[in-house]
């Protein structure tokens, strides 16, 4: 059985040229890079280089580029850091962000006594900026404004333009997590008023247990881990070697063939989109997914007539047909409260229904597509 795997916004099939580099790196490669020897000196040649490669595309400078573990550790270092370091008081985020920031935010809220507030997210899944403007303007706490680029589960985007000037019209410092675009999205932080923004690298074909945080050079933050002085004392631990060099080769291959890719997955998702329109027209799109000019080209969410009790059975007959998707975010498999992102948009009538997301890759073509809305409308006509 040929299996098919649309569920690339919770992890991508790593690229076989970024395997085949990391095989030569921990082949040829293996001295500590804190080593001042030769071999040490070869993998500390490595890692600057990369760290070159990813902060030239982001037109800052390398200084400005520290790598983690992953998108997680990413988040939880900035916003950690910023209540300790930057004097934050107040952070504004929204209740569809990733876990990696809403829980961070949460304990913030409970340990460090953080003044958390939600801006309004529209039934549609984007951010209202005009209250965002008004929330920063109650107070003059220092505040942190932390809001995600792309929506993981539902695809929607942030003007992070629009937002970076309102934050700086107030003084506020801004995160980004940007997990879900590196890689999709072309960012010059050079023209942005952005001071923090994260990547993972297995969202982007690379590696995973590899990530990195861009921190403005203005800032200073302290380490969560704390040891030896690597990653310039922002992050103690032995520099994971071949993963960074993983990460660096996915990386600019992401964007040397950004338009190529940007391309060929629109295509894909709006042929999905055509067809699954026709074949279950009783299907609703949750958020604006649909709509290319506010939504990400690689995600679709789709709210299926199905009634509640048949849908342990819709995702059972998927997975027997070899078919990967994810209800709601696979991050939050084990959990039996539902997405929280969709609990936020939806209305209670259709969060009884279930949900899919549909996350498309350069690896993916439309007879997969062809293939598994069959599958979904044979389901959906047989009950
Ligand atoms: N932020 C977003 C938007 C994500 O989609 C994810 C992963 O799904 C993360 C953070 C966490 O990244 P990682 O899996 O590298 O910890």
């Amino acid at each position: 059985m040929n299996k098919i795997y649309f569920d690339n916004a919770a992890t991508t099939q790593i690229d076989p040229s970024v395997i085949e580099l990391m095989n030569g790196v921990m082949s040829n490669h293996y001295g500590n890079p804190n080593s001042t020897h030769s071999f040490g000196r070869s993998s500390r040649t490595l890692i600057e280089k990369a760290r070159k490669s990813i902060s030239k595309e982001f037109n800052v400078l390398p200084s400005e580029i520290f790598f983690t573990s992953c998108g997680t550790e990413s988040d939880n270092l900035i916003l950690i850091s910023a209540v300790r370091d930057l004097g934050v008081k107040r952070i504004i985020t929204s209740k569809i962000e990733h876990k990696a920031v809403l829980n961070v935010v949460k304990f913030l809220e409970l340990n460090d006594r953080i003044n958390v507030e939600y801006v309004k997210v529209k039934a549609n899944g984007l951010i209202d900026y005009d209250d965002l403007d008004q929330i920063l303007n109650t107070n003059k706490q220092k505040t942190l404004v932390s809001l995600m680029h792309v929506n993981n589960e539902i695809g929607s985007l942030l003007d992070l333009t629009t937002v970076g000037d309102i934050c700086k019209k107030h003084d506020a410092f801004f995160h980004s997590d940007t997990v879900q675009s590196i890689g999709k999205y072309k960012l010059d932080l050079s023209k942005l008023n952005i001071d923090f923004i994260v990547g993972s690298a297995h969202k982007f074909h690379g590696p995973k247990g590899i990530g990195f945080v861009y921190i403005n050079k203005k800032l200073k933050l302290n380490p969560l881990l704390i040891g030896g002085n690597q990653e310039r004392g922002l992050r103690a631990g032995t520099e994971s070697v071949h993963n960074i060099c993983g990460m660096e080769l996915a990386f600019i291959d992401s964007y040397n063939s950004i338009e190529k890719n940007k391309n060929y997955i629109l295509d894909l998702k709006n042929y999905f989109i055509e067809k699954i329109t026709i074949s279950i027209p009783l299907l609703k799109f949750n958020g604006i997914c649909e709509d290319n000019n506010y939504s990400t080209y690689s995600i679709l969410n789709v709210c299926l007539p199905v009634s509640k009790d048949k849908s342990v059975l819709l995702e059972f007959n998927l997975d027997l047909k070899g078919i990967a998707c994810s209800r709601g975010s696979a991050c939050q498999s084990g959990s039996n409260t539902g997405s929280h992102v969709l609990n936020s948009i939806l209305t209670k009538s259709d969060l009884e229904k279930p949900s899919l997301r549909f996350s498309f890759s350069k690896y993916n073509n439309k007879s997969e597509i062809d293939k598994v809305i069959k599958v979904l409308s044979d389901f959906i006509n047989s009950n």
